[in-house]
């Protein structure tokens, strides 16, 4: 589902991922470990549209991110394009990022509405429905300042949801949760890649990316140092930085 291939991106003068390669099947949960700054948000932003890779190409479903093949040629996408195939991918960031002025039900349905065009009744019945699979069937109508984090990711976790995207990404989605509000999120994810959901997850919860990751990557100074079996990257690390990163967290 998402194949990346000898992905480079610089800022400026700083080359940030280097000669990336990696590939996630429908179905399987990727994740991404590394030092902060190791390239780790960059390489999902590429993916999401949200940066240019410079070298090497990354398709998702099949078709190249950002550019559209006719007759055997790459085209940039339009902007509507690239907005149709971000519809396919949703992003779950470390800061839940909800609309504080909108009920959890208002923000899970904002998208579904006003992009998708899906008639409201439609969408509130949906979004009830990702509510309950989030664990939050009575939490509704209550604003983002009534809910605790974990809540609130929750909630942001049902409003990328009800895109009923392709593939979901997630960027270190409980760093920014107090220890006790960590398991309540990682639930829900352990849920939605049980049921099949494709996933790529930015996360420093070494026993998630153990019970759950099909591959996990170990990120360093924008290259890929290793990645394999979760149990054999974690207990059995082939490479120094490797090594080392993990004694730091482990
Ligand atoms: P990680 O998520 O692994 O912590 P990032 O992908 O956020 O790493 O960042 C990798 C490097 O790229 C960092 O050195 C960061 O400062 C730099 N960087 C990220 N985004 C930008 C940007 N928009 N402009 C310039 N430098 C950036
Ligand atoms: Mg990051």
């Amino acid at each position: 589902m998402v194949v990346a291939e000898h992905v480079s991106k610089s800022f400026g003068a700083h080359r940030v991922l280097e000669d990336i390669s990696l590939s996630v099947d429908p179905g399987e949960v990727l994740c991404i470990i590394g030092p902060s700054g190791s390239g780790k948000s960059t390489l999902l932003r590429c993916i999401n549209h949200l940066e240019r890779v410079d070298a090497g190409r990354i398709t998702f479903d099949g078709s190249v991110v950002g550019y559209r093949q006719q007759n055997d040629r790459l085209y940039e996408m339009k902007p509507r394009e690239v907005a149709r195939q971000r519809r396919e991918i949703g992003m779950v960031f470390q800061r839940f990022n909800l609309f504080p002025h909108m009920t959890a039900l208002e923000n899970i349905i904002e998208a579904p509405v006003r992009v998708k065009r899906v008639p409201k009744a439609r969408a509130v019945k949906a979004a009830k429905e990702m509510l309950v699979r989030v664990g939050l069937h009575d939490k509704g109508d209550h604003h983002p300042s009534q809910l605790s984090g974990g809540q609130q990711q929750r909630v942001a976790i049902a409003r990328a949801l009800a895109m009923e995207p392709q593939l979901m990404l997630f960027d270190e989605p409980t760093s920014a949760l107090d220890p006790e509000l960590v398991g309540e999120v990682l639930d829900v994810m352990k849920g939605l890649a049980r049921s099949g959901m494709t996933m790529i997850v930015v996360t420093h919860e070494m026993g998630f990316a153990r019970e759950v990751a099909d591959t996990l990557v170990f990120m360093d100074g924008g290259v890929v140092v290793e990645s394999g079996d979760p149990r054999e990257v974690l207990s059995n690390p082939q490479h120094e930085r490797t090594r080392a990163f993990l004694s730091k967290v482990l």
